[in-house]
């Protein structure tokens, strides 16, 4: 399995999951012909992608998606409820609309979902499942859920997020109640809740990590590294081998696993 992300933070998120020739988006939070060029500039045949998977219905992750699934003619899928937020719900065809399912299978890919803790009306967090590997992919919790413990074992290689540092976020701009709902339990992670998570999820080995949907505003890639580094430390000698920061508005280092 190859990955990297197009862009990850409040601004925009899009990650790309590929098998063999046939790839998956996850997330499409920025503009579909931003998208589009991105994935050449990588190398990538938009039409190598089958689907666009979104965790839930917030701007910063679907922005691009209806635009992006008819001009590819490929499916959109996202959980149940989450179709009864999805704001272009009723212009895309229904020949493009699907649900993800337990057994939901798409090419070489099969996936488990778990629920997350964040203020969508039924956001998920997935593991990518190809060639005998599994790819974690967990962004926007306020909390770790039991689901998430359970879904995200044996993994060959995790995205989650590490979106704010809470001295930053306290000591920020942010107006109290955004404050307030970002460093809620159905807001986002911060540095040292991902640390823990980590700890948790990694308690023989490490595995590689990359830390996402970093707060443009409260957080910044080196407070971030710096926070959850100590996790790896205790595994291995060398975390910076390991561990890697997604950039906000580039594409990050592309992953084989
Ligand atoms: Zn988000
Ligand atoms: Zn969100």
């Amino acid at each position: 399995m190859e990955f990297f992300t197009l862009a990850s933070s409040s601004a925009g998120n899009c990650a790309f999951v590929k098998s063999g020739d046939t790839a998956i988006l996850i997330d499409a939070g920025i503009s579909a012909a931003r998208i589009e060029q991105t994935l050449r500039a990588q190398g990538e045949d938009p039409a190598c992608v089958v689907a666009l998977l979104l965790t839930h219905e917030h701007t910063d992750h679907i922005a691009g998606a209806a635009r992006l699934a008819e001009k590819l003619g490929i499916p959109v899928l996202a959980s149940p409820k989450t179709w009864g937020a999805l704001p272009f719900a009723a212009e895309l065809p229904e020949s493009l609309k699907r649900e993800f399912t337990y057994d939901l299978r798409l090419g070489p890919f099969t996936f488990e979902f778990c629920k997350t803790s964040h203020d969508a009306v039924q956001p998920v967090g997935l593991v990518v499942r190809a060639e005998g590997r599994r790819l974690g992919y967990v962004t926007d919790t306020g909390a770790v859920t039991r689901g998430m413990l359970h879904t995200l074992r044996e993994l060959d290689a995790l995205v989650l997020e590490a979106n704010h540092d809470r001295r930053m976020l306290a000591e920020g701009p942010y107006a109290p109640f955004l404050k307030r709902r970002v460093a809620g339990e159905r807001g986002h992670l911060a540095n040292d809740q991902t640390a823990a998570l980590l700890a948790s999820l990694l308690p023989d080995k490490p595995c590689p990590v990359m830390l996402a949907h970093l707060s443009e505003t409260n957080n910044t890639p080196e407070a971030a590294y710096r926070a959850v580094a100590p996790a790896l430390r205790r595994l291995t000698e060398r975390p910076e081998d390991w561990l890697t920061v997604a950039p906000a508005h580039e594409p990050s280092v592309r992953w084989q696993i």
